[in-house]
């Protein structure tokens, strides 16, 4: 089985502004001339809007299976999100022709899906913060989603304030609520692969929070397609860009984590089911069910702002429209300080993000992409996995942010057994390195 799209891309690049060139192609507007989302450009600026309606209990939702269905006033995946990015394709904003490089899925057991990405010719830019700090301040002279132009925003998506769902083709952009707004990605790996960026105007750093995890959840939730997801990678887990922002894009493949089998590990109290992954080259956790996706979203935000606070990069896929949350801590650039990763894995200078932990691999030697095989990716995502024993400490600080991260006491573990059972299978590739604090003169000289 093999697909005919092919793809060349930029791999650092997400934003045609981001390069110093563009003043010199910008629309001549006004403003800075670069039709940005600044104050210089934002007055009288209109972008469509659309207003999902929240799910939650109170108004008779039962939940992610019990939600209703309804017409909505434009299909939000295909019509509005899939036909204003084809429209921005026709437009020319892309930095390459989509149909430029090979994917296809490796035969075997589990499904990899390989993509030959010709942009390693490129010159790298240099990544603009420190890899070894999860957490650090937004920094307005760097590269920032404001910089934008207007025509990479492809629509506004907020809560609905009536409780239905609406569209606006053409709505004002409000400074004083800060939208928040989906745009392309203009070095997309794929079909549909857009950014969804909370709250823009507010300059929110990467990291997580309990109100933009639920609007991502919202997104795929909108979305309603298992094979649209949204990914995450928080610093030092080869995010790119320190200005708060999800992926996301549309692939017709069940991705290799997501056909992993799980081992339950403990239901919350809101019913929110916990899984680790086993057979899986990467360790991590599954978030699944709740009462409501709030409660789902709560649950998944809370491991994250407590993976953020104690320094451990991690990556998160949101998965089956919303209802199936990946959460995988890694810690491949510390070891890539630390000189630990192997040179044949190196060598491949692949950057194991969200996407490649997911099982689809974006390689950039032809070598790579001819010998793709299940060993291969294997050796690869096994070299981004915690320890066992590591895992076994992170899961720990896991379950009690989660529990810390309630107010209502409504997490309180009822299942207190959250020892994870041990990986023979990985443990037979994985080296046993325990993530210890990193040596920041060493990743002071490291970029991605
Ligand atoms: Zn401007």
């Amino acid at each position: 089985m093999s697909m005919t799209l092919r793809i060349k891309r930029v791999p650092t690049v997400v934003s045609n502004y981001q390069k110093d060139e563009a003043e010199e192609v910008a629309r001549r507007v006004g403003g800075c001339g670069r039709n940005c989302l600044n104050q210089c450009c934002i007055p009288g600026a209109k972008l469509p809007l659309y207003a999902f309606k929240k799910l939650n209990v109170n108004d008779g939702d039962t939940g992610l299976l019990g939600r209703e269905k309804r017409e909505p006033p434009v299909a939000f995946l295909d019509s509005l999100l899939l036909g204003e990015w084809e429209d921005r394709m026709q437009r020319g904003l892309f930095r390459y022709d989509v149909t430029a490089c090979e994917t296809k899925v490796i035969p075997g057991q589990f499904g990899f899906i390989a993509q030959l990405n010709e942009g390693r010719h490129l010159k790298k830019r240099p990544t603009e913060f420190r890899v070894d700090k999860v957490l650090q301040p937004f920094d307005g002279s760097k590269f920032n989603f404001t910089k934008v132009g207007q025509e990479e925003v492809l629509f506004q998506f907020e809560a609905s304030k009536d409780g239905e769902v609406q569209f606006f083709p053409s709505a004002p952009i409000d400074v004083e609520s800060s939208p928040s707004v989906v745009a392309i990605n203009v070095s997309p790996i794929e079909y549909g692969h857009v950014l969804l960026i909370p709250h823009i105007l507010e300059r929110l750093p990467q990291r997580i929070d309990r109100e933009s995890f639920l609007l991502a959840l919202h997104m795929a939730a909108e979305a309603g397609n298992p094979y649209f997801r949204l990914g995450y990678n928080s610093l030092g887990a080869f995010a790119t860009i320190n200005h708060l922002h999800f992926q996301a894009y549309y692939l017709a493949v069940t991705f290799p984590i997501e056909k992993a089998p799980t081992k339950k590990i403990s239901t919350l109290n809101a019913e929110v089911k916990v899984s680790e992954l086993l057979n899986y080259p990467v360790r991590g956790l599954v978030f699944e069910g709740g009462n409501t996706l709030q409660d789902l979203s709560n649950t998944v935000s809370d491991a994250c702002i407590c993976l953020q606070e104690n320094n451990i990069p991690y990556n998160v896929l949101i998965s089956d429209s919303g209802k199936r949350i990946f959460l995988v801590p890694q810690c491949y650039a510390e070891k890539q300080a630390l000189g630990e990763v192997r040179a044949e894995i190196l060598d491949t200078q692949v950057n194991p993000a969200v996407w490649e932990i997911s099982g689809h691999m974006v390689l950039k030697r032809k070598k790579d992409y001819d010998e793709a095989s299940d060993e291969n990716a294997w050796k690869l995502l096994a070299e981004v996995s915690l320890s066992e024993e590591r895992f076994l400490e992170v899961n720990a600080l896991i379950f009690e942010g989660i529990a810390s991260g309630d107010n209502g006491n409504e997490n309180l573990l009822k299942d207190p057994e959250v020892k994870p059972r041990s990986h023979e299978e990985v443990n037979t590739i994985n080296k046993r390195v325990h993530c210890s604090a990193v040596n920041e003169q060493i990743c002071r000289v490291f970029t991605m």
